[in-house]
């Protein structure tokens, strides 16, 4: 509510005006209305009562200290005038209690001019910058490009363990596991009975069934899926993991 700093030059501004206007005609009625204008200003952000408030009082106590001074200086002149002149009597009480009333006068009219100011000062100074700021928006969320690589969701079937190079991998050749493997699938392929491999049977199409069984295989040798018919089929190089699924599981 109390601006102390706006107050403060308020009521300088008022008392230095109001003084300045003993000798400039209409600048003492305007000193409350000025010492107000700067209140409101420094206030501002739309704050009318705070400005209303603060303006007033800061220009009422100028207006108030300004003619009790003024008042007490004149009696004291005309005192010493008055004494001058031959006066015996007394003009001290009359004087101060001409003061008195009149700094309650000057307060109650530089009041009701400071508030006035007040209100001015606010409006001069707009409302704040965030009030009259553009809403805030949403951001566009970013759209999935439309080229977004789905999983490829590779089938085990006979096709497909037909089309694999892992059987001729480096990475299995020393495998006995995997060897033996190839031997039982190779049978199953020669055999009359239709072929219903399971992926324990197939020791290849890792990037369909994910991680070798066998475990005596060497993955730091040259993986061959790259050269497979599959790789291009299902975009195998832009999947995860590229390659080596034997070790890494299957394709995403
Ligand atoms: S997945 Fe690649 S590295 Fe593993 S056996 Fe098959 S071709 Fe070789
Ligand atoms: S991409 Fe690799 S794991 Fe998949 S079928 Fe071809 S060689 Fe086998």
């Amino acid at each position: 509510m109390f601006d102390w700093k706006a107050i403060g030059m308020g009521f300088v501004v008022t008392l230095v005006l109001a003084i300045i206007g003993l000798f400039v005609p209409f600048l003492g009625l305007l000193a409350p209305i000025i010492g107000g204008i700067v209140v409101g200003y420094m206030i501002g952000g739309g704050k009318y009562v705070d400005a209303i408030v603060d303006g007033g009082l800061s220009a009422g106590i100028a207006g108030f200290i300004f003619t009790l001074i003024t008042v007490l200086l004149l009696g004291a002149a005309i005192s010493t005038a008055a004494i001058t002149a031959g006066y015996t009597g007394s003009t001290g009480a009359l004087t101060a209690v001409a003061a008195i009333i009149g700094a309650i006068v000057a307060f109650i009219i530089f009041l009701i001019l400071g508030l006035i100011g007040g209100i001015v000062g606010v409006a001069i100074k707009g409302q704040p910058k965030e009030a009259m700021a553009e809403p805030a928006t949403e951001p566009e969320p970013i759209a999935e490009p439309e080229t977004a690589r789905m999983s490829p969701d590779i089938a085990f079937n006979v096709e497909n363990v037909q089309k694999c190079l892992c059987p001729t991998c480096p990475v299995q050749a020393e495998s006995d596991c995997a060897k033996e493997k190839l031997i039982k699938l190779q049978e199953m392929m020669q055999s009359e009975e239709e072929m219903n491999p399971t992926p324990e049977d197939v020791p290849g199409v890792y990037c369909s069934t994910g991680n070798a069984t066998c475990t005596d295989i060497d993955p730091s040798k040259e993986c061959q899926c790259p050269k497979c018919p599959m790789w291009e089929e299902y975009d195998l190089e832009n999947g995860e993991p590229a390659g080596v699924f034997c070790r890494d599981g299957k394709a995403m």
